[in-house]
């Protein structure tokens, strides 16, 4: 049975900053304000309310252990999501970050709904989204178990979804068990755990649970976490949903596999490559980017995430998807496997900012000459200009 309660609480704004326009979303219903605090859940609000004010002033601190320490222990990839989440932070720090406990709706005895209000100041703006987040209790002791979804599962699968996506989420387990059977054959590998796959309804929530640095993304997945996207209201149709899990479980699939080693470019050239069915011959690919064609020098010069011109952006997918189906057309798709194998053998690195991919570019640059035959990366530059130069 569901027991309302509610409360409004203010938790710890860090400092006050004038805002010049903000920016207020509302996702779902705000909870009901009817119900009278017993005991039980005056206690579970209290703790709720410790919990987010030390978080809070973990962020403060940049103290990841202490923040970490809060959450659900169990959760392997939400863990992996906050780590990269707070050292994106730590890089890229906002100001006035804060979390409101709006409201509390206990589900059961060991598991509470709690909606709440976060918000922070960048450059000057207010941006802020209203969500609701899971608190589990395990031994006694209550954890940050995330954003609050219900889920489904099969034999390698959990989605995690919310009450508008209930029935698209069982239509896509439904979807999901070929293509991973067609993914771990490809790529020779069975990843450890079942691959959670969320299911976010609102595009803001979504990135903020992201890293709070980038712009909106529809889908996302980085090594060791789920696999995250945001669903429209009524654009619930699972066939376009299973093809942007496709392209999230090559990723899966080919970051695994390099231990997370890959560098931005060549991820979403397999990704790209591998998110049809059937793969799309590099002429065919060549045809639709020789209008916009760029040099690994330029391609490497792109900070994907901060992009915001789509067109910059489809540019920057094209000439990734032509680079790979290039290397697979003259050299065979087998050396993919043979440089992810390579990139697994490098020091892996934590959290997902642009500073590691310089550091995976450098992988890349030693990796990839040795397995397609070449003195050095500078001659596979070269190589891939005069293939430019062919078609200009
Ligand atoms: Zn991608």
């Amino acid at each position: 049975m569901k027991k309302l309660i509610s409360l409004t609480l203010t938790i710890l704004i860090l400092l006050t900053t004038a805002c010049q326009l903000q920016q207020n979303i509302l996702p779902q219903q705000p909870l009901p304000n009817n119900a009278a605090l017993g005991q039980a859940e005056d206690n579970i609000k209290n703790q709720i309310t410790d919990i987010i004010a030390q978080q809070i002033q973990y962020i403060k601190e940049l103290n990841l252990e202490k923040y970490i320490s809060l959450i659900n222990p169990a959760d392997l990839e939400l863990i992996k999501e906050q780590i990269n989440w707070f050292n994106d932070l730590k890089l890229e720090p906002v100001q006035d970050f804060s979390i409101k406990l709006l409201g509390i709706a206990e589900i059961d005895d060991n598991s509470c709904k709690a909606e709440v209000e976060q918000s922070y100041h960048r450059d000057g703006k207010k941006i802020s989204v209203k969500y609701f987040k899971r608190f589990i209790k395990i031994f006694e002791r209550i954890y940050d178990a995330g954003n609050y979804f219900e889920e489904v599962y099969n034999e390698h699968f959990i989605v995690k979804y919310t009450e508008q996506n209930k029935k698209l989420a069982l239509e896509l387990l439904q979807k999901l068990e070929p293509i991973y059977k067609e993914f771990a054959d490809r790529w020779k590998l069975e990843p450890e755990r079942k691959i959670v796959i969320k299911m976010f309804d609102h595009k803001e929530e979504l990135r903020q649970s992201i890293k709070l640095s980038m712009w909106a993304c529809a889908g996302w997945y980085e090594f060791g976490e789920s696999i995250r996207m945001f669903i429209a209201k009524g654009k619930e149709d699972v066939g376009s949903i299973a093809y942007i899990v496709r392209h999230e479980l090559v990723h899966l699939f080919t970051m695994t596999k390099a231990k997370g080693n890959v560098a931005y470019w060549l991820a979403e050239g397999l990704a790209t490559n591998y998110e049809d069915v059937t793969r799309r011959s590099y002429a065919s690919v060549m045809q639709s980017a020789k209008n916009r064609l760029m040099s690994i020098e330029q391609l490497e010069s792109i900070e994907l995430e901060k992009l915001t011109d789509m067109q910059d952006i489809r540019n920057y997918y094209i000439n990734s998807e032509l680079v790979i189906s290039f290397i697979i057309d003259k050299y065979g798709e087998q050396v993919l496997d043979t440089i992810l194998n390579g990139l697994a053998q490098m020091p892996s690195l934590e959290g997902t900012g642009h500073e590691n991919d310089t550091v995976y570019r450098e992988y890349l640059s030693q990796i990839l000459p040795s397995v397609l035959g070449l003195r050095s990366y500078e001659d596979f530059k070269r190589l891939w200009q005069q293939e430019i130069d062919k078609v200009k």
